[in-house]
């Protein structure tokens, strides 16, 4: 691999710390530096006197930051995003010498955290020392007081009970731990910057400062895991994050702001942060949006004069089935947001759609057809469309629910991706190759984590290993999760059902 060459990077004296974390990305460069996740947590653990961080990504056998190997540090923290990283995260392991069991390791303790590991730490369970739940800031201190000096699991045991905190093998459940108030969360915004590197590996937003918003998304769409994961639904004051985008821009010398959060269209005076931003000659732009957003005020236009070229927008599903997934926008709304983004000055439209989501029939197929039809007609002239199959995820309503057949889902994708392309839009998307896969990763429990594991170390197709496990709903798993974290997500799954019963499609 060509050099890497990056700003802000921190490197700290070895001698002068008293805990050193190797933080894992098991994914490529670019993907690692295209989230805020690992640059939060870079900034964090760096952000203590006593602690340094450096980071390994797939691929990588020594750090990026001193060249130094996995088996020196004390602690090695991996960051799982979704769950197709498993298997990743299990090969850098292997790949170091150092085994993924727990039961029969010697070295570094290995922890982890992310979404998927709080939704579901049950198929995790044989390999991590212990599992963060939730978000890492209102547990940072405690975290590193234990780890500092612990040679093994049982000098973890003492956190076992408390919110945040999963110690498999020990623990029977756990709750996650979560800020209450985003505008008291330090936010990094000494961010690392990629200067120069491989061109495959280039971050997708380029060269951004990213601002996150917030966190949790309060339109809980009952397949969105991450809007269950981070509920309640928080966000940062747009004085704050107007404070932030200034001192980020100082110190990384980047031209443009990416704001992050799942429910950005939720956040008070949002269009405020945009038009500031634009009007002073800063790039603004906003991965996740509702179309309603775009139609507030002079949205688009801002976003479309700081030079923003593309909106994405996700449908997922025609109106009616769009609703009984939970998301409550209309056909109407993204029509009109299609339009707005054309007039605007937008030149690129990228729209998502879903097959397989729960109480799917043929004729929603023919509404997101049409749907996609009308925004095109609408909207900015180059148009293309990103095809994904559901998965059902812990955590949220539709974990409990029927999913469609996987031959049924197979037959659906290569109709719909057939006629998408008949309309000369280019496509792209997941397939349904692994869908079975994916969905007992999701789903599984430590059954699922051994096969996956023994499958890479003898070589075979992890795919084929883990589908055997497919079952759905979780309820057959003890995936750990208490109860009353999930309260909220079982009364919304009963609401489907009347609402999927009244609609006639059960
Ligand atoms: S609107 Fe988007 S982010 Fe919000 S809950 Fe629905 S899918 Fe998740």
């Amino acid at each position: 691999m060509r050099r890497i060459e990056e700003r802000n990077v921190v490197r700290k004296d070895w001698r002068k710390v008293r805990l050193k974390v190797a933080l894992c990305y098991p994914g490529d460069y670019r993907s690692g530096m295209s989230g805020l996740a690992l640059q939060t947590l870079y900034g964090i653990f760096n952000s203590s006197e006593d602690v340094l961080a450096e980071r390994f990504f797939n691929g990588f056998q020594r750090s990026l930051e001193t060249g130094r190997q996995l088996k020196e540090f004390d602690v090695i923290a991996f960051t799982l995003q979704f769950e197709e990283q498993y298997p990743t995260f299990l090969r850098m392991l292997l790949e170091c010498g150092i085994n993924p069991r727990r039961s029969s390791r010697k070295g570094p303790l290995v922890i982890g955290g992310g979404p998927c590991a709080t939704a579901n730490p049950a198929i995790l369970s044989d390999f991590f020392d212990l599992i963060v739940l939730g978000e890492l800031e209102p547990i940072f201190e405690k975290l590193c007081s234990f780890l500092i000096g612990a040679k093994n699991q049982h000098d973890l045991e003492v956190l076992a009970g408390e919110r945040g905190f999963f110690l498999p093998g020990i623990s029977e459940s756990g709750e996650r731990a979560f800020a209450q108030n985003l505008d008291d969360v330090p936010h990094v915004v000494r961010q690392v910057v990629t200067e120069r590197c491989p061109p495959e590996q280039t971050p997708i937003f380029g060269k951004s400062l990213m601002v996150e918003a917030c966190r949790g998304c309060p339109q809980s769409c009952r397949f969105c895991l991450i809007s269950h994961i981070s509920f309640p639904f928080r966000y940062r004051k747009s004085s704050t994050l107007l404070k932030i985008a200034k001192r980020g821009l100082e110190e990384t010398g980047v031209r443009k702001v990416t704001l992050i959060g799942s429910g950005t269209s939720f956040v008070p005076g949002i269009e405020k942060v945009v038009a500031e931003l634009a009007a002073s000659g800063i790039q603004v732009s906003i991965p996740s949006i509702l179309p309603n957003t775009l139609l507030h005020g002079s949205l688009a236009k801002d976003l479309a004069s700081s030079g923003l070229r593309t909106v994405t927008l996700a449908p997922e599903a025609g109106c009616a089935l769009r609703f009984r997934a939970g998301k409550r926008v209309s056909d109407g709304e993204f029509i009109d947001a299609a339009s707005a983004c054309k007039e605007a000055g937008m030149k690129k439209m990228k729209l998502y759609f879903m097959v397989g989501l729960p109480s799917e029939s043929e004729k929603d197929l023919k509404d997101s057809l049409e749907l996609s039809q009308r925004m095109a007609s609408k909207g900015p002239s180059r148009l293309s469309i990103s095809l994904n199959a559901f998965i059902p995820k812990p955590f949220t309503p539709f974990q409990w629910a029927q999913t469609p057949d996987p031959k049924v889902v197979t037959l659906r994708y290569s109709y719909m991706r057939k006629e998408f392309m008949r309309k000369g839009w280019p496509f792209s998307g997941s397939g349904v190759r692994r869908i079975v896969a994916q969905s007992a990763l999701s789903l599984g429990g430590a059954d699922v984590g051994d096969a996956l594991l023994r499958s890479i170390e003898f070589g075979a197709d992890w795919v084929s290993a883990v589908s055997k496990y497919y079952k759905v709903p979780i309820g057959e798993v003890n995936s750990h999760i208490s109860q009353s974290d999930i309260s909220r997500a079982l009364s919304s799954y009963m609401e489907f059902l009347k609402e999927a019963s009244a609609a006639s499609v059960f």
